[in-house]
């Protein structure tokens, strides 16, 4: 694959795995952060995306569009809820 979206991604998001949710962000001096692939603006905004997939620690997030093409490539698994790892049973 030869995407303009590609640079290096697999290094630090292969295997990974990922929260959708409502943006939150780690860093009370953000309020906004980019999609690790294509730079969308994801955040509590109107006019951003606000919902997207990020690691169990927030730290990087991935739009919606961007899943959807590369996560058969970066082999993610979605969970439901980062604080709730290990408590798979409660969750439909
Ligand atoms: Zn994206």
């Amino acid at each position: 694959m030869d995407d303009w979206r590609l640079q290096g991604q697999e290094k630090y998001l292969a295997k990974k795995e990922l929260v959708y949710k409502l943006y939150t962000s780690n860093n009370p001096l953000w309020d906004h952060d980019h999609c690790e692939f294509c730079n969308e603006r994801i955040s509590l905004l109107p006019e951003d995306r606000n919902y997207g997939y990020t690691t169990l620690d927030d730290y990087y997030w991935i739009c919606e569009d961007c899943f959807n093409d590369f996560k058969d490539q970066f082999g993610w698994t979605v969970v439901a809820n980062g604080n709730e790892k290990g408590n798979e049973s409660s969750v439909k």
